[in-house]
């Protein structure tokens, strides 16, 4: 019989549970808003119970539980260090409190380490060995697989692809720092880029588009494919930055493969095209043999990298 593990995608819209077996199929799938304004406490209470709730009313008997997250994680404590998505969610141990309710053994992970191990076993990365995985969405998030596990470095936080630093002079990142991949090349950043040209007045499209509305990237793709060269060349050159952070870390890694996820994938050729180019120029010897693949698993991104985690921790070190 195929063992099950109970895999949960805690999102900043969805707190979404499923019970999934070893090839990686959904058997069982519950959807929930996040409640915007749980208090930490009420927010663990959420997800013990949604949890719970999932076990039962799928009569499955997982093995393990595994909840991917964004924000900052020590995988190896259990414990979410920060919590984008829950106000004052901080050093909170969401595992225990898991583990106690369910009596199976439960895990946390960061949501782009865990689609980097969800893509290698059940999506794009299969038959790799070595995999560079980004997300590309709101931020910059990333994942490495080296000899076919996760790497989680000293404390659990490896794979902030988002915050190496590209231009030291650049604009100020979330994290404090200057010039940051994220900071240069990402939704928020994008979307920077589209009210910087709107206050200088440099695109007529873009204006009539975002209207009285926030400037967004989605404002920034709509503008570049109606024609807009100024936008084009914002979306262009946000892929040759992004070509040059990937480019640096295979040049590190030498992976496989470079899997890529997240909403920024829409902007198609635009993005990935000048990314591509900007990798090739850089790849060092065979190093430019490393495969940039579209990630396969859409919307199950979350849960499936979290079923992953699951089953890797089941399978021990
Ligand atoms: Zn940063």
């Amino acid at each position: 019989m195929t063992r099950l593990v109970l895999a949960a995608d805690f999102g900043g819209t969805h707190l979404r549970a499923a019970i999934v077996d070893e090839r990686g199929e959904v058997l069982f799938r519950e959807d929930h808003p996040t409640p915007p304004q749980a208090s930490p406490g009420e927010a663990v209470q959420l997800v013990v119970d949604l949890l719970a709730r999932t076990v039962e009313a799928s009569g499955a008997a997982p093995a393990a539980a595994c909840i991917a997250t964004a924000g900052l994680i020590n995988a190896n404590e259990g414990k979410v260090i920060f919590a984008p998505n829950i106000a004052g969610f901080r050093n909170v141990v969401l595992t225990t409190p898991v583990a106690q309710r369910l009596g199976i053994p439960a895990y946390i992970e960061n949501d782009a380490s865990a689609a980097a191990l969800g893509e290698y076993r059940f999506g794009a990365g299969r038959g790799t060995r070595h995999l560079l995985h980004a997300t590309l969405g709101t931020g910059i998030g990333g994942g490495i697989v080296i000899d076919g596990r996760l790497y989680r470095g000293a404390q659990g936080l490896a794979g902030e692809i988002g915050h190496i630093i590209i231009d030291p002079a650049g604009p100020r990142c979330t994290c404090g720092s200057r010039g940051c991949l994220e900071a240069l090349v990402s939704g928020v950043a994008f979307a920077a880029r589209a009210r910087k040209l709107l206050e200088q007045g440099k695109s007529a499209v873009l204006k009539e588009l975002v209207g009285y509305a926030e400037p967004t990237a989605v404002h920034l793709f709509e503008a570049a494919k109606r024609g807009d060269r100024t936008c084009e060349a914002e979306i262009r050159n946000g892929g040759h930055i992004l070509g040059l952070g990937l480019g640096s870390l295979v040049n590190v890694l030498n992976p496989d493969a470079v899997t890529l996820s997240g909403g920024l994938l829409a902007m198609g050729e635009m993005l990935l095209g000048p990314m591509r180019e900007a990798m090739g120029s850089m790849a060092y010897g065979p190093a430019s043999g490393a495969l940039v693949r579209i990630g396969e698993l859409g919307e199950n991104t979350g849960l499936l990298g979290a079923a992953a985690v699951a089953f890797e921790r089941l399978e021990g070190d």
